[in-house]
């Protein structure tokens, strides 16, 4: 991924009905890392009481034994957090966890709600108090303030209000639900552990606990799973699909299982369409590691030219590096990212990352690998583009740093001081990603926003409500 790239977002995690859910959780949150650096939380629950630990940091750094051993009960969510909506302070770390007049309730949410500014200012006119600044509480505010009679009716009340992307789980003391929005922006899977029930962003989460993929929670559908079993209801106005296409390309796990498709197999091949539009006569085929790795094999496997590991990544960049001054910046990326001199000398190379963003990272990229002995440098990207900023979850520039934005391809290719530059169409995106499971979002690409990313005023959405608690 370009080092100056979109950032990844949030991940959650839920299991119901198994002892140590709060230690399961940990696990399932260390898996979905990739998804949120920023601060992780766990809340948990015994049947009568919830408890919540959380802090700012990686999970294996907020969490100590003593913490997790708090952690009481059968019934645990979790959240990993890179901060999308709010800023960065404990408060805004998940889940959430507060006391209302019906009792306890923990959340936990992956997306952003496009119209919460418009929801929070109506709220804090009718007087509700915010404790943080994060989209999440929104939820809580319109939960708590539902005039619906039940829990499950005061939830669907609150959700129908969103416009955006949420992935949430919430939990009561003794209930766990899962639900996804209309559009399904976000991924969010079901699976079992033995007994136990376990909802998580990707399939990964679940391999690590030895648990077993059952399959996606849907577009819309809201899955509530108590003592008497599990229910699923779809109380929504139906909409389109709309998947985020850059799971595939550069958030999830290659090892995941996400929106019904091997992240690792649409990665390997998006290359190899990569290099049916965009050949070139090259020695090596190299990957900016470590999310365009299966691209550059796609790419290796159709074009025939072999594949090197002509740049490594370092794992050991901590988060609190701080990028030098101007003079000597370049040293930013040469921490991250060291190539390999017996590759890379004397070679045409071809490399191969998921996106380019603002371009910088890409330019010192073409440049390391000049300096490192390659006589050529082909960049080939596997997705269009990225021309227009997301709205649903993901941290990326204004449109107007996106270098797309600003230039085109034959004017960027100047700028980053490549051979030749060749990005995947729109159409092999499409291509590649198919219909057979609904359409995706690709409006970074396309501009084509599937909810209105700037509402003016807030809708009166009209939901379906149910009668059970
Ligand atoms: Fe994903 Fe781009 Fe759509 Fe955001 S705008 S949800 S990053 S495809």
């Amino acid at each position: 991924m370009s080092l100056d790239g979109f950032r990844d977002e949030c991940g959650v995690f839920g299991v119901f009905g198994a002892q140590e859910a709060a230690k399961l959780t940990y696990l399932g949150l260390h898996a979905l890392q990739h998804r949120g650096q920023e601060g992780a939380g766990i809340a948990a629950a015994d049947g009568s009481n919830i408890v919540r630990y959380r802090g700012l940091g990686l999970v294996g750094e907020v969490f100590s034994d003593d913490e997790l051993g708090r952690l009481h009960g059968t019934t645990a969510i979790g959240h990993v957090r890179y901060s999308t909506s709010g800023g960065s302070s404990t408060v805004n770390v998940q889940p959430f966890l507060v006391q209302y007049r019906a009792g306890q309730v923990a959340i936990a949410h992956n997306g952003n709600i496009v119209n919460a500014a418009l929801l929070r200012e109506d709220l804090e006119e009718h007087g509700s108090i915010f404790a943080t600044t994060s989209d999440t509480e929104v939820i809580l505010h319109l939960l708590a303030g539902s005039r619906q009679k039940t829990f499950i009716n005061r939830l669907v009340d609150a959700l129908g209000r969103l416009q955006g992307a949420y992935s949430v789980v919430v939990m009561t003391p003794g209930r766990l639900v899962a639900v996804r929005d209309p559009h399904g922006f976000r991924p969010l899977v079901l699976g079992r552990r033995g007994d136990a029930w376990v909802v998580a962003s990707e399939t990964c989460a679940l391999d690590l606990i030895d648990g077993e993929f059952i399959r996606e929670v849907n577009h819309g559908e809201m899955v509530i799973i108590d003592d008497e079993g599990i229910q699923s209801l779809y109380p929504f106005p139906r909409e389109d699909r709309r998947a985020c296409i850059f799971e595939h390309i550069y958030f999830s796990r290659p090892d995941s299982l996400v929106f019904g498709r091997s992240v690792y197999t649409q990665r390997v091949e998006l290359g190899r369409t990569l290099a049916a539009e965009h050949p070139v006569d090259a020695d090596v085929v190299i990957a900016v590691p470590d999310s365009g790795v299966s691209g550059a094999l796609g790419y290796a496997q159709r074009s025939g030219i072999p594949y090197g590991r002509g740049l490594l990544r370092s794992h050991y960049v901590g988060r609190t590096f701080i990028e030098p001054d101007q003079q000597i910046r370049d040293f930013g990326v040469r921490l991250k990212l060291s190539p390999v001199r017996s590759v890379l000398s004397g070679k045409r190379v071809i490399v191969v990352d998921d996106s380019i963003v603002r371009g910088t990272t890409s330019r010192k990229i073409v440049r390391m690998l000049r300096r490192a002995g390659a006589t050529q440098v082909h960049l080939r990207i596997t997705c269009p583009p990225t021309r227009s900023s997301c709205f649903y979850g993901v941290d990326t520039p204004t449109s107007d740093e996106l270098i797309a934005s600003k230039m085109d391809i034959a004017g960027i290719c100047e700028h980053l001081g490549a051979d030749s530059l060749g990005y995947l169409s729109l159409e092999g995106l499409r291509t590649v990603q198919g219909t057979d499971r609904g359409r995706f979002c690709e409006a970074c690409f396309s501009s084509d926003y599937p909810v209105d990313p700037h509402p003016k005023g807030l809708k009166d959405i009209q939901v379906n409500l149910f009668s059970q608690d």
